[in-house]
């Protein structure tokens, strides 16, 4: 195999997602380790979420979005700022998830209407990044028994999350913060809840991320497993023989150099040093 089609075929493979995905529910609980994934839902928004693209790359951080497909389809100048921004937290290397269309409550919507939402969507994210999105997060986090047909069929996995800013209804970058580190604390692991729609959710995040890199300084002191940042929700699926899978080699090797990267961040943290 020349380099080209092993280049080509490692590109393709790493896209392409994992046929256990169809059907499965993640939220948060279930970790190998101590992954916290970061998620926003609602945008792709051109005022909000350059912000946060930014922020997340500075810290070092991959994130899911879980976007609505309204909100980038279209001629409309607005729509097309939005899709510019989609196309670039695609390039930087974030997960793009499927939102529905319109948002709609969906218990209260018919089952074939529940359909387009969701194939719309779908077929808009693969238009953007080229990829077909396998990741779902239901509005308002109703899941109904339609939406899980048309996500089986297309292999998608549902998304739930358990660590939660509530930033919709407590509009404040303070509120947010704690609200998020409260319930990391519970869980020690999990999927956080934002929306990049929101300006004090965005100012929240380099703050959330800050503080969690200064207090996994404390864990290696105390020789304790480190938070981590991912946007791999495979490692949250739930073992369904009841045993928890082995982390797959690569897992624990990448693990290691985060936590080699963590201490000697933690080493230099009085002389300003950047993200670990
Ligand atoms: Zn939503």
């Amino acid at each position: 195999m020349n380099l080209w089609v092993l280049v080509f075929t490692s590109l393709f493979l790493s896209q392409t997602p994992p046929q256990t995905a169809d059907g499965q529910d993640v939220d948060g609980n279930w970790a190998q380790g101590r992954q916290l994934v970061l998620t926003f839902d609602d945008g792709p928004a051109w005022e909000t979420t350059p912000v946060l693209l930014d922020y997340l790359d500075d810290l070092g951080v991959k994130a899911i979005f879980f976007v609505n497909g309204r909100r980038f389809m279209g001629t409309l100048p607005l729509t097309q700022k939005n899709r510019a921004i989609l196309e670039e937290a695609h390039r930087r290397g974030h997960v793009v998830g499927n939102h529905t269309q319109t948002h709609p409550m969906m218990s209260q919507t018919p089952p074939e209407v529940q359909r387009k939402e969701i194939e719309r969507t779908h077929a808009a994210i693969l238009k953007v990044t080229g990829v077909a999105p396998w990741l779902y997060r239901p509005p308002f986090g109703g899941m109904t028994g339609a939406s899980r047909v048309v996500l089986r069929e297309l292999k998608y996995t549902n998304v739930m999350w358990n660590v939660d800013s509530n930033d919709p209804f407590q509009r404040h970058v303070n509120l947010a913060f704690q609200n998020v580190l409260r319930d990391l604390a519970q869980f020690g692991r999990g999927v956080a809840l934002f929306h990049d729609t929101n300006a004090w959710s965005v100012e929240a995040v380099p703050r959330i991320i800050r503080s969690v890199y200064l207090d996994n300084c404390q864990r290696v002191t105390r020789g304790e497993p480190v938070v981590e940042f991912s946007n791999e929700i495979e490692a949250f699926w739930q073992p369904r023989s009841g045993k928890p899978p082995e982390p797959p080699l690569v897992r624990l090797q990448e693990a290691a150099r985060r936590r080699a990267r963590m201490t000697a961040w933690c080493q230099n943290i009085r002389k300003g040093a950047g993200s670990p």
